[in-house]
């Protein structure tokens, strides 16, 4: 059985370190569901001293890393520095990477194999926009943004892969996925790992959805079964995340 997972990605927020200490400890105090794994990506700045405060039981992740190991690379983060740091996980391929930094499905591969040789865990992120799913390509452009990745892995590094399928078209924008929207998506998703890798791996690999969810649409969608948890953007710089942490609950 796949161990229900919820990220929370801060995006570039909170805009200061008063309001990242506050959701710090809104988590801190907060009675967490032990079944589930939470993960937190702040702003890289503040990736040591949010670790150093947070509870031991919330795991820390970077927004993005660079494929390099060091050099010449102005702005960029590589995993053995991530590593070296003892941060966790990596969110690799999220589609504001994609589409305001130029990051091709290719790039994303590369980072994430360079993740993997370092021993970072990396929510690979993945999902359609609003024009590629009215034209029927969901299933195709999912598949698409995988394959670079699924060219690049061994059948063993996928225990490091949480998958994050969020819709362009519902980051940010309030309009969540419909149930069945979801649930097709991951099961498309599952599909393919199945044909592409394996049946175990397929099993095995945590589907997680991301787009507008917020304390009240999370329930429903968790209890989907391909839906292995969310990927949250928004709602997670609010108390309701704790909720959102506990829709298993
Ligand atoms: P929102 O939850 O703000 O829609 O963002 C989702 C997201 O992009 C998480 O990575």
């Amino acid at each position: 059985t796949r161990q229900f997972f919820v990220g929370g990605n801060f995006k570039m927020n909170p805009a200061t370190r008063e309001a990242k200490q506050a959701l710090v400890k809104v988590l801190n105090d907060a009675e967490l569901d032990q079944n589930t794994e939470v993960v937190v990506a702040p702003p890289s700045l503040y990736l040591i001293p949010l670790q150093e405060i947070i509870r031991k039981d919330v795991k820390v992740a970077a927004q993005n890393c660079y494929y390099k190991d060091s050099g010449a690379f102005t702005g960029e983060i590589s995993p053995g520095q991530l590593v070296d740091s003892k941060i966790p996980y990596v969110i690799l391929g999220h589609s504001e990477r994609r589409t305001l930094f130029h990051e091709t499905s290719e790039i994303v591969a590369q980072k994430t194999r360079a993740a993997l040789d370092k021993g970072l865990s990396v929510i690979l992120c993945i999902g359609e926009t609003l024009n590629e799913r009215e034209a029927g390509e969901t299933a195709k452009v999912c598949q698409a943004q995988l394959e670079a990745v699924v060219k690049v892995l061994k059948e063993s590094d996928w225990s490091k892969i949480v998958i994050a399928y969020e819709p362009v078209w519902a980051i940010g924008t309030g309009k969540v996925a419909t149930p069945q929207q979801a649930q097709e998506a991951h099961a498309d998703i599952r599909s393919y790992l199945t044909k592409a890798v394996s049946s175990s791996v397929a099993e095995a690999t945590r589907i997680i959805y991301g787009g507008s969810v917020n304390a009240a649409n999370c329930k429903e969608l968790s209890k989907l079964p391909d839906v292995d948890g969310f990927l949250v953007g928004g709602a997670s710089l609010k108390p309701e995340f704790v909720q959102i942490v506990n829709s298993k609950k």
